[in-house]
């Protein structure tokens, strides 16, 4: 998806998290968000391969440019967008800290919502380094901002939704901290 829906999503999640979870919709938003921090390698690369005044690679620069995927600077997004590395790296360290579960929902969300989001030869690889592309059916990355604005509202409302209605907060969100969460 595109990173204001995946903020949104986030925030959602951190809305149905427990109260006592202090700001706890940002830290949904910002977690859900974090996978894509690895694009701070391919963008900027591609964008001063391609001669863009501000080095930034454009939607229609990677769709030029379909070798980037095979350069080093693609395998960190590959990396933070595996169940795998989910599972054996970030949540065994969030639990290590004693963080709560809702950051790991949140980055959860990221990785699931991008698998159909992300097609041909940009899918996302759930299990990488194991290389099985999972075959998304458009690509949410790609998206304009005015087309990200108005698929984002879904998410939106159903964030103002969840906290309109004061939908029970899920408690395992809070996991494992007992008291109050910073
Ligand atoms: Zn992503």
């Amino acid at each position: 998806m595109d990173f204001l829906s995946h903020a949104l999503v986030g925030a959602l999640i951190g809305e149905v998290s427990p109260k006592r979870i202090k700001h706890r919709q940002l830290k949904g938003a910002l977690a859900a968000m974090s996978p894509d921090i690895a694009n701070f390698f391919a963008y900027p690369y591609l964008g001063v391969k391609v001669g863009n005044t501000i080095p930034y690679a454009h939607p229609e620069d990677f769709y030029a440019n379909t070798w980037i995927i095979d350069h080093w600077t693609w395998i960190p997004w590959e990396i933070t967008h595996s169940l795998l590395f989910w599972g054996l790296i970030f949540m065994p360290l969030l639990l290590w800290s004693k963080k709560p579960l809702l950051f790991g929902v949140a980055y959860l969300s990221h990785i699931l919502l991008d698998m159909p989001s992300h097609s041909g030869i940009w899918s996302t690889v759930p299990l990488y380094p194991f290389e099985f592309r999972f075959e998304g059916w458009f690509d949410a990355w790609a998206w304009s901002v005015p087309e990200a604005i108005m698929w984002a509202t879904i998410p939106f409302v159903l964030w103002r939704i969840a906290a309109y209605t004061r939908v029970p907060s899920i408690d395992v969100l809070a996991w494992p901290s007992e008291h109050e969460v910073a």
